[in-house]
């Protein structure tokens, strides 16, 4: 199946915004087996848009448009499609009870225009808003398969994850689909781990192998077509043993989730707590860690010390440590270790872990940009101090800096 992607909206072309839908959906549509031949960006304009279907249709056998499917006067996109297709346009009721529902018990006065977003074009099926108003639709016109998503990411994609995909597994028959694994990578970037399965992401066919890396994470998606998910399983299982021979030990998880959530899972199997201190991170470990649904029953807490004072009053650290002639300075091994150990005293948990570093743009204490230390205070045991070098921006280099503190951690709890 061919499919082409077309983006409306008016501010995707003034440039005020990126599309990121096209991106997501491109994705999306790669993973159900579907090749994305083409993405068109057109404004919020009737006889443009018409055109933009015409040539679509003529060259595509499935058209996924998102935006305008709002209340507005430019939110043109079932107008024009019903109007190209010779179709009505009518209510769908259960979507207007919702609409009608959502507005009382808000209390806001609804408008009339808002009724637009329960708008079906006849002969289509609804797909469920579950974080907006405005409802999908999915229409197959001759051979063609149109599928209309609201522009908003936070409803487009929630639409396309369920009631869309659902729709178009059924529309393209479900006597092979696709079954992927994701498999979680730490300690390694990616393209040096693409480096290490070149032969393999190259050579094989079935399943697929295919990295990829997002916020100092790597992943990999092995998937296959199948004719049922027990079969799919097998051929899978095929793969990533060979994968795991070559880079098992940087593997944290055989499923989605991230580096931090698993940190939990092996600190609640162990019956262990988590404490931190950082500088350089500014509370990015503790923001990763505790949005792990109930991972205050692994972590303690931390603290943020940014500053010498801070360093000094809440983890008392010698200022004689963190300033003046000859002192190691607050980013040195040292500082990483005293933070670590003095934050997992305070708070009596099995783990410390200290983050000090230089995130840039300029450096400090005349140390580079980019050079950031660790610290892995365990109890029992002596502190660990990781000196990384980092490349990247500012926001980069905080981010792979706290993915590899997390690092340390799953290391640290395998090595039971
Ligand atoms: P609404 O009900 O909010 O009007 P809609 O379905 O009519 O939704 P649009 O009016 O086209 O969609 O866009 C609404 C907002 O959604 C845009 O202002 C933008 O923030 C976001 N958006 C729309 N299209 C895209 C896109 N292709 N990529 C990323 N964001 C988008
Ligand atoms: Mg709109």
């Amino acid at each position: 199946m061919k499919a082409e992607i077309i983006a409306v909206g008016t501010e995707l072309l003034l440039g005020q915004i990126v599309n990121t839908n096209a991106q997501y959906l491109s994705q999306k549509l790669a993973e159900l087996g579907v090749d994305v031949y083409f993405q068109t960006v057109v404004g919020d304009n009737s006889a443009r848009l018409r055109q933009a279907i015409e040539i679509g249709r003529s060259r595509a056998d499935l058209l996924v448009f998102t935006g305008g499917l709002g209340p507005t006067q430019d939110d043109l996109t079932k107008d024009v499609l019903a109007d190209y297709l010779n179709r009505e346009l009518s209510i769908h009721e259960p979507s207007m009870s919702a609409i009608e529902q959502m507005f009382s018990s808000r209390g806001i006065h609804m408008v009339e225009s808002n009724r637009r977003q329960a708008l079906m074009i006849d002969g289509g099926v609804p797909l469920e808003n579950t974080t907006g108003l405005a409802v999908g639709n999915g229409l197959s016109v001759d051979g063609t398969l149109y599928l209309l998503l609201p522009g908003p990411p936070r409803e487009m994609k929630p639409m396309m994850e369920d009631a869309g995909e659902r729709w178009l597994r059924s529309m393209m028959g479900e006597a092979n689909p696709l079954y992927s694994r994701i498999l979680k990578f730490a300690g390694i970037g990616e393209s040096n781990l693409e480096a290490k399965l070149l032969d393999l992401i190259d050579g094989q066919l079935d399943p697929t192998i295919a990295p990829y890396a997002k916020e100092g994470e790597v992943s990999i998606r092995v998937s296959t077509k199948a004719s049922s998910s027990i079969e799919a399983d097998l051929k899978i299982d095929k793969s990533v043993q060979q994968i795991k021979e070559r880079v098992g030990e940087y593997l944290y998880a055989e499923q989605d989730i991230p580096l931090e959530e698993e940190v939990i899972h092996l600190l609640r199997a162990s019956r262990r707590k988590l404490a931190s201190a950082e500088s350089i991170s500014g509370g990015l470990l503790a923001e990763l860690i505790t949005n792990v649904p109930g991972s205050s029953g692994e972590y303690v807490g931390g603290v943020v010390t940014y500053t010498n004072i801070m360093k000094h009053h809440l983890l008392s650290i010698p200022m004689t440590q963190l300033e003046g002639e000859g002192a190691p300075g607050a980013i040195s091994d040292s500082t990483a270790a005293l933070m670590a150990e003095r934050v997992r005293e305070l708070s009596d948990a099995d783990f410390g872990v200290s983050l000090t570093g230089v995130a840039g743009p300029a450096q400090s204490e005349g140390k580079p940009v980019g050079l950031v230390y660790v610290g892995i205070a365990e109890r029992g045991k002596p502190t660990a101090v990781h000196t990384l070098n980092l490349s990247g921006g500012r926001g980069m280099i905080r981010m792979r800096a706290v993915k590899s503190a997390l690092y340390r951690l799953w290391l640290a709890l395998q090595a039971r």
